[in-house]
């Protein structure tokens, strides 16, 4: 095992495989990439092809799938149900054990399963990991995990508040702390992940108390296409009165609504760009999208009592100071004081963007979600190895 430092992660999608190689001797970046548009016209026919394409991508770039500098195969796994609450090594039962939470992840699951099993027939020796998105919010208390319904009717289908987004969650709250100059035992953090998919947790001291998605990625936040929380009794509505399907509800709701539902667009650049012009739509959608913010950010602040920190990453919180401003104005009651020049200063750079007298600092901090899973998977596969690059933060 010695000499092989490097992590390959895969993040396989339905439609997409996403890979980065990373020297985790010095967390360094070799190669990086995607293989898209896996089963539709123009692209690969399925998943076994586009790994075979990361493959020859890597073999181009001087570091093959067979290279003895390949220490482990990091992959990224939806759903980890109440069962894998951890990176886990994969063996045949813990691919079974994944395989059985596909009700739970139907979307994703599968493509996270075939992902694994093609990487294992091409490299059988290589320790590979399973790092879920699930695993940082295991910690929620029951009081912010149970939903109040019958209790035998929610263990019997597993019904609960899972929480998404993990690996960026557990990777930002930790660089605030390390922006603060703090451990994060000593740090509450409240992370805002706005991607295209958005979700916010609470983190006290390193341990997540409270997230916004729940049995699946709709609950919570407005999002580029999914509507977030909304009165259960939609449904029942659409259904009832409107006449749709339980899968026309499902792509309603998952698909066509959030900002594109509201205005036609989920990109907050082109949404920006329409405001300028006078847009009432684009208008009304980041109107949403921003009150539905604060509101989480006033829930976290009760449920955390004091926080140190509120953290914007992922492509809208790391990139549009506007929903930044929006979201935390007015705020000096929560103790919450914006900069507005350091706001509006773009940057790649983890970044404070609160006034200096501030008592909750307001960070912006890229997320990187593959180095954590790369961390998490040579934490596993090269214990011996560790001492190496064991700088996380
Ligand atoms: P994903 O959830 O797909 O990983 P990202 O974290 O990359 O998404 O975020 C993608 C979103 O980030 C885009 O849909 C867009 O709305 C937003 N975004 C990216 N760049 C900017 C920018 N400069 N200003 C505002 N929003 C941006």
């Amino acid at each position: 095992m010695s000499g092989a430092t490097r992590v390959l992660v895969l993040n396989s999608g339905s439609s997409s495989v996403k890979y980065q190689l990373i020297d985790m001797a010095d967390e360094q970046r070799l190669a990086s990439g995607v293989v898209e548009r896996i089963g539709e016209p123009g692209g690969v026919p399925d998943h076994t092809h586009a790994l075979r394409e990361v493959a020859l991508d890597l073999k181009a770039r001087g570091s093959g799938l067979d290279s003895p500098d390949l220490a482990a195969v990091g992959h990224r796994v939806v759903h980890g149900g109440t069962r894998f609450t951890a990176p886990t090594l994969i063996t045949d039962e813990v691919l079974a054990g994944i395989e059985e939470l596909v009700p739970l992840a139907p979307l994703h699951n599968p493509a996270n399963v075939t992902g694994i099993k093609v990487a294992r027939e091409l490299r059988p020796d290589l320790p590979q990991v399973a790092v879920f998105d699930t695993a940082f919010h295991s910690t929620l208390p029951e009081a912010a995990a149970r939903y109040a319904i019958d209790t035998a009717t929610a263990d019997r289908y597993g019904i609960r508040r899972y929480g998404f987004h993990g690996t960026s969650h557990a990777y930002v709250s930790r660089a605030t702390a390390a922006l603060l100059g703090k451990e994060p035992a000593d740090v509450n953090v409240i992370v805002l992940h706005l991607g295209n998919g958005a979700s916010a947790s609470a983190v006290r001291g390193g341990v997540c108390v409270d997230t916004s998605m729940g049995l699946t990625p709709l609950e919570g936040l407005v999002m580029g296409t999914r509507s977030g929380d909304l009165d259960p009794a939609v449904v029942f509505h659409l259904e009832r009165v409107g006449g749709m399907g339980t899968d026309e509800i499902d792509t309603l709701l998952n698909k066509k609504s959030g900002l594109l539902g509201l205005c036609g667009a989920n990109d907050m650049r082109e949404i920006g760009r329409r405001m300028a012009e006078g847009d009432k739509a684009a208008q009304l959608a980041f109107d949403v999208y921003v009150h539905r913010l604060r509101r989480y950010v006033g829930a976290f602040s009760a449920v955390l009592g004091r926080v140190d920190a509120i953290t914007f990453t992922a492509g809208v919180g790391e990139n549009s100071a506007a929903v930044r401003e929006a979201a935390l104005s007015g705020l000096h009651n929560l103790g919450v004081t914006m900069d507005p020049v350091r706001n509006a200063v773009r940057g790649s750079a983890a970044r404070l963007v609160s006034a200096e007298t501030s008592p909750v600092a307001v960070a912006v901090v890229p997320t990187d979600e593959e180095l954590e899973i790369a961390r998490d998977t040579y934490g596993l596969a090269a214990p011996a190895d560790k001492n190496l690059a064991d700088h996380s933060g």
